[in-house]
């Protein structure tokens, strides 16, 4: 999520610091996949996908969103651009290359076995040995402290006023 509001941030700065972006459609975006697929592949459906990477990981949902939400209005695309981010963060292209090109690669999702019951304890373990993540998560966290304190977001009117309108404003 950090690093998705920071390559959003940093495009919209450069590139068209005048269009009054809603951040709180970034942090939806970016946790979008996540939301739909983990309840779903894990929880609810859990013997039938075995997987939190389904729907909400395909190109198509991407894209789907991407289309409606620029349609709606060109600020909104964020929330279709942030949702495709998170996929590439994600890696799905390379892991599981049917489920970023589902259905083009066939209708089936594969499934994760015996991962997807212990999903929680692989999560958290993968926090501590593996890199990737590490160094993700450390820049993202970074990213998102750097906005707290450059927006000011822990003076309480201004915090309340970001959850309001989702704008970062300087002050
Ligand atoms: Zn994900």
């Amino acid at each position: 999520m950090g690093l998705t509001i920071a390559i959003v941030y940093t495009f919209h700065r450069m590139r068209s610091p005048r269009l009054d972006l809603d951040y709180r459609l970034v942090i939806l975006g970016s946790l979008l996949p996540d939301i739909i697929d983990k309840p779903i592949g894990y929880v609810i459906f859990q013997k039938y996908y075995e997987n939190g990477w389904i729907y909400g990981h395909t190109l198509l949902f991407s894209v789907v969103l991407l289309i409606l939400s620029y349609s709606i209005a060109t600020k909104y695309s964020v929330l279709g651009f942030s949702s495709l981010l998170h996929l590439i963060e994600d890696g799905v292209v390379t892991y599981m290359p049917g489920t970023f090109f589902w259905p083009l690669l066939g209708w089936n999702f594969s499934k994760n076995g015996e991962f997807t019951s212990k999903w929680i304890e692989y999560t958290i373990s993968s926090l501590y040995t593996d890199h990737y993540i590490q160094i993700t998560e450390v820049a993202g966290l970074t990213v998102i402290s750097y906005l707290i304190l450059r927006h000011r977001l822990y003076v309480k009117s201004n915090l309340i006023a970001f959850i309001k309108n989702g704008k970062l404003i300087d002050k």
